[in-house]
């Protein structure tokens, strides 16, 4: 372990890393071909390790009204890995079950991205809306995101969902996918595109499937077989990702939620009649994984992530996922952090870190640091 880690720092004052130009605030959809600078992935640089627990239904989310005497519930919950990436979908959605009901006024409980676009999507069609949430952002699940535009980690299967999800699914992941194309690069909201690459030591044993949402959302989608061109991986899936800044653009919600007439209040509700006391009928219910014990709904869990956060680098401005024997690592760049993951870890609660997985996410993402470093050196020689 100590080996790899003086490696890399040998490989960090390289020249061919020094000689990487910083990235522009408005270039960061560079080619696939320009240099790829390294991550200096060593404890000495780490701010801080994070855990979040992902709302994960195997049946996928939850977008459905449901009736309680006088009270409309409309649910919006149970986005697993992609909250982020589906929330202008399956905030359009929810509204749009709302469309036949009287009521002009709204609750949303839930303060976290689903809540928020919900509301603001209902403040623009002119309701009066309430956010409630036990937890504001920066504290909220939605802030821990990566966030990497990609419906993931949503479903058990095929076989686990219905026709009728698989609509509302691809229907949401093309209207958010377009809702982010129109805030992309507005620093105000911290939305932006990034090149992003699918790592492995050898191609798959099956041919690729296409995205269940549609290839076509992958600005540059392509496959590459050729291991000097990606630092000796055999096997690339590349394309233009967009990325969300959750700091940034859950300030921006916010923001946009108050500015457009919305009220958002701290409140925790212990049990659904507390819910029910409050004046307004009209409830989305956007609790993330808080809708179990809120609503009952025992086939919500959690899928459990950690993430290590390392001093920002500029001059990285791309991402990554590669597959490993002991599990993934992912790496996104943030304007505040070099965001380094990789665990999903169904039915676990802790939020405690753990050791050995900050140590796996460290050690893992300077080996292939290394292997960034070594090509762009062999490029040189
Ligand atoms: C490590 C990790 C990496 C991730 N990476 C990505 C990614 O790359 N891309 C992506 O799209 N997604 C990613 N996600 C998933 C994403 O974070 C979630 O899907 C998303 O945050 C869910 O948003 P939400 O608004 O539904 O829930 P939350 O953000 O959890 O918000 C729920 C809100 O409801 C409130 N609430 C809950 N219960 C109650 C109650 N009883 N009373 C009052 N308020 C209540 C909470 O306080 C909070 O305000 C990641 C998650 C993790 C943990």
């Amino acid at each position: 372990m100590i080996q790899r880690r003086q490696f890399l720092t040998a490989a960090a004052i390289s020249p061919a890393m020094a000689a990487l130009p910083a990235r522009a605030a408005d270039d960061y959809a560079r080619p696939f071909d320009a240099p790829y600078a390294p991550v200096l992935s060593q404890p000495s640089r780490e701010i801080r390790t994070v855990v979040g627990l992902r709302p994960y239904r195997g049946s996928g989310f939850r977008l459905e009204h449901e009736k309680f005497g006088r009270r409309d519930v409309i649910h919006n919950y149970g986005h697993g890995g992609c909250g982020v990436t589906l929330s202008w979908g399956c905030a359009q959605l929810a509204v749009e079950l709302a469309e036949g009901l009287d009521e002009r006024r709204a609750a949303v409980i839930g303060a976290g991205v689903n809540g928020l676009t919900t509301a603001l999507l209902l403040l623009r069609r002119g309701y009066e809306v309430s956010v409630y949430g036990a937890a504001l952002p920066p504290h909220t699940t939605s802030n821990i995101a990566g966030a990497y535009w990609h419906p993931t980690t949503l479903f058990d299967g095929l076989d686990a969902v219905s026709e009728a999800f698989l609509a509302q699914f691809r229907r949401a992941a093309r209207i958010a996918n377009r809702a982010f194309q129109h805030l992309a690069n507005d620093p105000a909201y911290g939305v932006y595109y990034m090149r992003y690459l699918g790592l492995r030591e050898e191609p798959p044993l099956r041919a690729r499937t296409p995205y269940y949402e549609g290839d076509d959302l992958y600005a540059g989608l392509a496959v590459e077989i050729n291991p000097e061109r990606y630092f000796g991986y055999g096997y690339v899936e590349r394309h233009h990702a967009l990325m969300i800044d959750p700091d940034i653009y859950l300030r921006a919600l916010m923001r946009d939620v108050e500015n457009a007439g919305g009220r958002i209040v701290q409140k925790s509700f212990e049990t659904t009649d507390d819910v029910f006391d409050l004046k307004e009928k009209l409830i989305f219910n956007c609790t993330g994984l808080g809708a179990r014990a809120l609503f009952g709904d025992e086939t919500l869990g959690p899928a459990r992530g950690q993430l290590t956060m390392l001093l920002p680098q500029p001059e990285v401005d791309y991402g990554y996922v590669h597959g490993t024997p002991d599990g993934y690592l992912y790496m996104f760049p943030r304007k505040g952090a070099i965001l380094l993951g990789g665990t999903v870890e169904m039915g676990d609660w802790s939020l405690e870190p753990s050791e050995t997985e900050r140590i796996r996410m460290i050690d893992g993402h300077a080996m292939i640091a290394q292997r960034i470093a070594d090509a762009a050196k062999a490029k040189k020689s």
